[in-house]
């Protein structure tokens, strides 16, 4: 059962292409982030489940319904937007209550990053929604909805005096109070301090879960969207490049780009052959061996090792890729030591090591034996 689907999705804005060619379906209960660096379609993507943008060629559905042509307000979805897009002269009540008129208007992009001086006219309608609904349901919403994101007894307070985190808060439930199958969530922690954005992490990963809701997040933040997805979407140049769990994205990326964008990685580039026991791939002298990957389909290939499957000394010996090299840079010290060795072909390689004794600590100059297992070198 999905509650968002994508099908050959392309969005252009005259000879841009934001989205290109998404296909993407996402199950309900499921928190999906849409990952990836800064311009690569994230925002577009979310605006054409949203609604506020028309995808130029190709479907979206909501549920069971194709929405190309449905206006945001009429489809069951609910977005944050990156800049929260409060009203920063009305109360936290208004704004919150207005996330059941929010849908009705026109696309906020218009908002982003700056403030809203219609108050009036927004009052006006606001007024108006009180007459159809009745006062008492709406402020029982309000009541619920700040209760959902805890803070209670925060309906009289103006947008202004609040926090960043704070006011995070509000516009998450402004975009629940509508009690959406899916919410759409645009970098919602990007305007917040470390500390708070972790913490919140926790939270929305934990409300996600209690609402049972479908989650659409975007991020370019890779250690954000490993600790709170189901699944990933890695996006590039308009495209997704890969979709899995946190785990396999992190252990078996498919491209160059994915293994570099997420964590720390080191990519060996060389020509790839078969041989009797799997296969190598050789470069400047050496020969690296890695699984045979039937995906190869030219002679150059490259393959991805993690900087913590690499082992130094004693704990290289008898691995499939065992060479001497050389240590060039200790990074930092502690209990992890991070290392860069120098192989004997000058391939560079950064180490990670939990340090277990001080014996264990390597030091700048220091030769030393290099290994690791064929079956963590992603081909
Ligand atoms: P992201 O959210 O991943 O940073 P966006 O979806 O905002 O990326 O943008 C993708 C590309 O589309 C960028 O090159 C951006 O400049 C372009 N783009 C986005 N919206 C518009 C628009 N309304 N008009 C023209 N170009 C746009
Ligand atoms: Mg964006």
């Amino acid at each position: 059962q999905y509650d968002v689907q994508l099908e050959n999705v392309t969005k252009r804005f005259d000879d841009v292409t934001a989205v290109d060619d998404v296909s993407l379906s996402i199950e309900r209960g499921e928190f999906l982030t849409l990952l990836g660096p800064s311009g690569c379609g994230k925002t577009t993507t979310l605006r054409c489940i949203a609604g506020f943008e028309t995808p130029t060629e190709g479907d979206v559905y909501v549920r069971d319904d194709r929405v190309n042509r449905v206006p945001p307000f009429e489809r069951d979805t609910s977005m944050v937007f990156q800049s929260y897009a409060l009203f920063p002269h009305m109360t936290v009540g208004e704004n919150v209550a207005f996330g059941l008129k929010m849908q009705g208007i026109s696309s906020p992009r218009a908002t982003d990053g700056g403030t809203v001086s219609r108050a009036s006219g927004i009052r006006a309608s606001l007024d108006n929604l009180i007459g159809r609904h009745g006062n008492e349901e709406i402020n029982a919403r309000v009541t619920e909805a700040l209760e959902l994101v805890e803070l209670p007894g925060f309906e009289d307070r103006m947008i202004s005096e609040l926090s960043g985190g704070q006011q995070q808060r509000v516009a998450l439930a402004r975009a629940l109070i509508t009690e959406p199958a899916v919410l759409l969530l645009d970098e919602p922690l990007g305007a917040l301090d470390l500390k708070l954005r972790k913490n919140m992490q926790v939270e929305l990963k934990n409300l996600q879960e209690e609402l049972g809701i479908t989650f659409v997040y975007v991020t370019h933040d890779q250690e954000e969207a490993l600790t709170m997805s189901d699944q990933i979407a890695v996006m590039n140049g308009g495209d997704i490049e890969q979709l899995g769990t946190a785990t396999e994205i992190y252990e078996q990326p498919e491209t160059e780009f994915v293994a570099d964008f997420i964590g720390e990685t080191n990519l060996v580039r060389g020509t790839y052959r078969e041989t009797d026991t799997g296969a190598v791939i050789e470069t400047d002298g050496l020969s690296f061996a890695v699984s045979r990957d039937n995906d190869v389909t030219s002679s150059s290939a490259s393959f991805a090792i993690r900087p913590e499957k690499i082992r130094l000394g004693d704990d290289a010996r008898g691995q499939d890729n065992e060479f001497r090299g050389e240590v060039v840079e200790e990074i930092y010290k502690g209990n992890l030591g991070k290392f860069v060795v120098r192989l004997e072909n000058g391939q560079q390689l950064t180490v990670d090591m939990q340090i277990r004794d001080q014996g264990a600590y390597r030091s700048t100059g220091e030769s030393i034996q290099v290994g690791w297992s064929r079956e963590n070198a992603v081909v």
